[in-house]
């Protein structure tokens, strides 16, 4: 029985912290919200340590919630391994070992969350109530499938009536509504492919809602007018386009620094804004293209970065250096 404890003890602890974030979303007082937030967040990731004690090997059921695991020589020659037991892993590490464990998890939509619960206290004026909204709304998805399908336990059993009521219920209000949002931005050319990806992570400047429609479908890009749901904020796109772009680029950051490939984005030579898309040839913002498209010597393709050699290739460049020195 005792090998089953560490599991349980941090299932509680998960049960508990979600049903305090939900009745924090609930009180009718508004500053609980980044309290409800703080809650439900830290509720989802001690749900995914109860998985990775139950991983753990059964002489020590701690071992994969450790930070720092080494080898070390085991008494038969083997390998096995220790952790730091004073510290137990991040958010971060958590992913990693989720991942190598080949255990399933919608990771876009944890970094929603995580994302919502940094950022909430530093950049946003309103009180979060749309925020809260949306990250009980996916919390509801992430728990309903992480407890079915990886702790194989019946999430409304876990969670209680009540609480599974009120996730159930904001999740449909929240998705019904980011229907209707997503139904008005459908309608709008938004020209390049990559943001019409990046739209995806828009938010609202005042209160963090993703909760945004394009009230006028003729608008023509980049002039596009935009309001969010929750707080009826007017805003332009191009106030949020640079912030867009900057989460498009970090969600996918953690694959492309494992494979070693660089940001889709760049620094705009004209513009100055971080919205310069090597995929798209030109910034999405002013929509300059490059001045050098292709070397004058060798016609090898130019990319944002050979700019500044005015019209040649780096190789040529080296060469024509190399020439004018002899
Ligand atoms: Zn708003
Ligand atoms: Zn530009
Ligand atoms: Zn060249």
């Amino acid at each position: 029985m005792k090998i089953e404890s560490e599991k349980m003890s941090i299932l509680n602890n998960a049960v508990n912290s979600i049903r305090i974030g939900v009745e924090d979303f609930e009180s009718p007082e508004a500053d609980r919200s980044v309290s409800a937030i703080r809650n439900i967040a830290a509720g989802l990731l001690l749900l995914f340590k109860a998985k990775l004690c139950e991983l753990s090997p059964a002489d020590n059921k701690n071992l994969l919630i450790q930070k720092d695991l080494r080898p070390v020589p085991g008494p038969d020659g083997n390998v096995n391994f220790v952790g730091n037991e004073k510290k137990t892993v991040d958010a971060h590490q958590i992913r990693e070992r989720l991942e190598s464990m080949k255990i399933k998890v919608d990771w876009q939509r944890v970094g929603q969350i995580i994302n919502l619960r940094n950022e909430i206290e530093h950049y946003y004026t309103e009180e979060p109530s749309a925020a809260v909204q949306e990250v009980v709304a996916t919390s509801f998805l992430l728990i309903r499938d992480f407890v079915k399908n990886e702790l194989c336990k019946d999430p409304q059993e876990l969670l209680g009536d009540d609480c599974w009521q009120v996730l159930l219920e904001t999740n449909e209000v929240y998705s019904a509504e980011e229907k209707s949002c997503k139904e008005s931005l459908e309608k709008i050319d938004w020209k390049y492919p990559t943001v019409k990806t990046a739209l995806s992570h828009m938010r609202c400047p005042e209160c963090a809602s993703a909760l945004i429609e394009a009230p006028y479908e003729n608008d023509t890009y980049p002039t596009i007018n935009l309001r969010c749901k929750s707080c009826n904020h007017d805003f332009a796109f191009d106030d949020v386009m640079e912030k867009c772009l900057d989460e498009l680029c970090s969600v996918g950051a953690y694959r492309r620094a494992k494979d070693g490939v660089d940001s889709p984005c760049a620094t705009c030579p004209h513009c100055d804004k971080c919205t310069f898309v090597h995929e798209e040839g030109c910034c999405v913002a002013c929509e300059q293209k490059l001045d050098y498209t292709e070397c004058e010597r060798c016609e090898a393709p130019l990319s944002l970065d050979d700019q500044e050699l005015e019209g040649l290739c780096s190789y040529c460049n080296n060469l024509r250096d190399k020439l004018m020195r002899e």
